[in-house]
Formats: C-alpha cells, structure tokens, sequence
C-alpha cells in the first residue's frame, strides 16, 4: 500500500491536510492534482470554491473564500475570513445529536465495585487526605513506613498515596469561590479508588478545618487524626501506622470484577500540542470516547480555554437548553476569572501554529474539541464537580495540564487518557495516565513514555479508527489492571495543583 498524500477528516470536508510536502502536479486523489506546492499539514481544497463559499475542516466551517478557490489549491490563512461565531448568549442547542457511533468491541471491564451507584475504581489504593500543607512532613515520613512496613502485608492494595497541596491555611476561606478548592479536596477524598475508606491528617488550628473537608456523618477517631492533639512526632506515626493498617485490612479484601461500561469513567487533556495533534492524536481518542459512550461509559473532556472559540459547536451537541446554558455559564464565568487576572486570550493562533498549517481560531479549537468524538454533551460540569449522568460530559477546568488532573480526579476519573505533539512526561498517582503522541518523531524519541503514538495516521499506515480503536483497548486493559502505562510504572506522579480561583 502506498503512503496516502492527504488527511480527510469529516465527509462533508472540501479540503484535506497534505500528510507531507506535495510537489505541483501530484495527483493527490482521483480528480484532484495539486495546483501548486502544498506545504506539509496544510489544506488543499478538494473541489472548486467560489468566492465567499464555505471551507469546510472537521465537518465545520472555518471561514468562507475571499477570492475563488480552484480545486487542487494551497489554502493558507490569508484566503479566507473567519466566520462570526454567536456570542456564548446567542449560542443554539441540540442541533447536531449524534446518535451514530461505531460499537464498542468490548462493553465490559474488570473493576473495584464501589457503593452506591458511584464509578467503579481502577486500582485499590488507600489515599490519605490532608486540610493543610503543615502536615504534609509527618505524613510523608509516616507513609514511608507505611509502605515498607504495611503495604506489602496486603497485596490487594496497589498503593497509599498522600493528597498534599499548598491549600489549607492563609487562603480566603470564606471568599464565594473557595467554593472550588474546597469541593476538589471534598470530592478527592472520596474518589473512586479508595474504596470509601476515608483516612484524613489535620493540624488543628487551620482555616480548611476537618468539617469543611467531610460529612458531619464520616468525622470520628477512626477516620480523623490531628497532629496538636498528639503527644510528640512518635505519638504522630504511631497513630497514623495504626489507622492505615485498618484501612489497608478493610481494602484488601476488595476485588476486581467483571463491571459494565457505565461504571467506568474516564477524562481526557491534551498538553504540549502540535500541527498533528488535531490530525491524529485527538480524533483517536476521540473515536474511543465515542466507542467507550456507546458502550455506557462517562468521558470527560475539559480546558476551557482550549474550546472557548469553537464552544459554539459545543453548544450545538448539548442535548438539551439546561446543558447548553451551564456551558455558557461556565464560559462567562472563565471569561471573567481571566479578565479579573487581566489575562489576553487573543494572539491565537500563534505563528507557528500557522507555519504548521492552522488557519485560524476555530480550526485550533476543532483540533482540540476533535478529542471529544462527536456524541452528544449530556452534562456541563463546574471544575471539580462529580458528574450525575453517563456519557460525554464536559467539565470546565483550566487547560494546565497539572491543574485540569487534580480537577478531573476530584470529578472522580478512574484513568486520564493525555494527548500529546511536543511530549510532556506529566502523570498522576491517584490514577492512571495513558500518554498518546501524536507523530513518529515523538514516539522515537520517548519510547518509553509514550503509549500509544497516533503518528501512523499522518504517514497513512493506519486509519483513526484503527489508533482509536487500539486506544480503546489500551483504556480498558489499563483501566481493568491487566496493563500499566509507562507513567504508572515509573511512579511519574505530578503534585495536585488545586485550582484556587479564590486566591
Ligand atoms: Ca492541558
């Protein structure tokens, strides 16, 4: 077979991305001769365009013709104008539902079943909270122990992992948008991979006070310890070592077993992006959010200002008004958090974004949003806010790849699938993380970092549904236990970076 000199994404695309360099007069496909050099990842229009006709990328329109465009031409950012995307007020809901999607090949995982209704987890992991950095020393010295002396007493456990962060004490407790920090450390604690055990070290004396942090229901000696209330550090690792051996007792008795799709949730970043990531990397993983909410389960998708200037199209995939409006909501509210911290979103694309083939906003956003499939949006979540409906929910986090973690964990994320051009060796040890490159170069040079590489689409060895479809299988083999991905196995665990807005 022979290497493939375009891209096409959607059917209703007139134009496709040169994979490589074309040379003037190459036969691209039947019909279509290049009409002049087309540089690599840059549009070539597949029919004629008349002047002001739509260019479609993505099944979207990125912006309509200056001039006419002749079949076969090099189409670069100064030949069309952007079309004027509705304000996040004047944005239609529930236009384009999409209830077409490919089958998944499995519908089933191997999961810790978790009560009442919630996700099942991926791992069985003894997470120990905290209200406040001051007591992140003794507890790591404690969980040193714990795991030399304890964990390997209790092989169904994979793991204890302290939730350190920097919130907790000289922040703006009662400010309205403490409301975030505060909700991420509440919903952390109870994520789905620690098996409802609750294990929380306070100081005693901080502003994030252990009421704040659980239910009136879950705060007794058998969950709580505070450090002022200890006679000395060894009084401290005593009590800490005693507590966590009862919890470890209780969580290794849990077992995997065979779970529905709907019991499995899962999120999606992108960081360090390039030309291709849109091209490959993000419509994979797009296919196999689709295949996995086919199958029952709950995909996140989130960055907020990675989706602002195409939220339109959002907007349209929302299932209902309700959905649509919280989208908006969470939009305006971003817009005004960066207009607070006085922050530019504009400038975008950058020039190398255009050297590498990118147009204009909507067409950076469409590579972004492309790691959402095409189902519709049942739920708009606020950062950190655990999701109440199965199927492709977006959740409203900054774009930071270590601040969006902390906040999809807190949503409740059992595995983060993380998109990739320029590579980044970012995990999480609260869940996995599964690394997808999004071109050959990448995976050459991180072998063995990188997971899945998407890069055989832009050099026409595979199609996005064969690299969505192996993603799908990775996910579910990662998910269920079977596999570890690269960041698991070398323990690359980033800090939380709780998202303060509150600041
Ligand atoms: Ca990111």
């Amino acid at each position: 077979m022979g290497v493939p000199l375009y891209i096409k994404i959607n059917d209703k695309d007139n134009v496709a991305i040169a994979v490589n360099d074309i040379k003037a007069g190459t036969q691209v496909m039947e019909g279509v001769v290049a009409g002049q050099d087309i540089p690599q990842a840059h549009k070539i229009a597949l029919c004629d365009i008349p002047k002001d006709g739509a260019i479609i990328r993505y099944g979207v329109v990125l912006g309509y013709a200056i001039d006419p465009i002749s079949k076969g031409q090099w189409i670069n950012e100064k030949m069309l104008v952007l079309p004027t995307p509705p304000s996040v007020d004047e944005m239609t809901f529930a236009t384009n539902l999409v209830t077409d999607l490919p089958n998944p090949p499995v519908t089933t995982w191997e999961g810790y079943e978790n009560p009442d209704g919630g996700y099942g987890g991926t791992r069985n992991i003894l997470g120990i909270s905290t209200t406040v950095q001051c007591v992140t020393g003794v507890l790591n010295v404690a969980v040193e122990r714990m795991k030399k002396e304890l964990l390997p007493k209790y092989p169904n456990v994979d793991d204890i992992v302290p939730i350190n962060h920097a919130y907790g004490c000289g922040v703006a407790i009662n400010a309205p948008e403490a409301k975030v920090p505060i909700r991420a450390l509440r919903n952390l604690a109870k994520h789905p991979n620690f098996g409802g055990e609750l294990m929380v070290v306070g100081l005693g004396c901080e502003k994030f006070t252990v009421e704040m942090l659980l239910d009136e229901a879950d705060i007794s000696p058998e969950n709580v310890i505070i450090l002022q209330e200890k006679k000395g550090f060894d009084d401290m690792i005593e009590a800490l070592m005693e507590m966590a051996e009862k919890k470890l007792q209780k969580l290794n008795e849990r077992k995997r077993k065979t779970l529905p799709l709907s019991d499995l949730l899962i999120g999606m970043q992108c960081g360090g992006s390039d030309a291709f990531s849109g091209v490959t990397a993000n419509p994979s993983a797009g296919y196999a959010a689709d295949m996995l909410v086919k199958g029952g389960a709950t995909v996140l998708f989130s960055e907020v200002t990675e989706v602002r200037d195409g939220v339109y199209l959002l907007g349209q995939r929302c299932v209902n008004e309700e959905v649509g409006k919280k989208l908006a909501a969470e939009m305006k509210w971003y817009d005004n958090y960066l207009l607070n911290g006085e922050v530019d979103r504009s400038a975008n694309p950058t020039p190398g974004n255009k050297k590498g083939g990118l147009s204009n906003i909507v067409e950076k956003a469409m590579g972004s949003i492309a790691k959402s499939g095409t189902s519709p949006i049942v739920e708009v979540l606020s950062p950190a806010e655990k999701p109440s409906k199965k199927g492709l929910i977006y959740a409203a986090t900054p774009a930071s790849d270590i601040v969006c973690g902390p906040c999809q964990l807190a949503s409740g994320i059992g595995l983060q699938v993380f998109m990739t051009g320029r590579g980044t060796p970012y995990g999480l040890a609260i869940a996995p993380v599964i690394k997808v490159c999004s071109r050959n170069d990448m995976k050459m040079q991180w072998q063995d970092l990188i997971d899945v590489n998407a890069g055989p689409i832009a050099t026409g060895e595979a199609t996005i549904q064969d690299i969505g479809t192996l993603l799908f299988h990775q996910i579910i083999d990662v998910a269920s236990g079977r596999k570890e991905s690269f960041a698991e196995h070398y323990k690359l665990h980033n800090d939380l970076c709780i998202f303060n807005p509150a600041l």
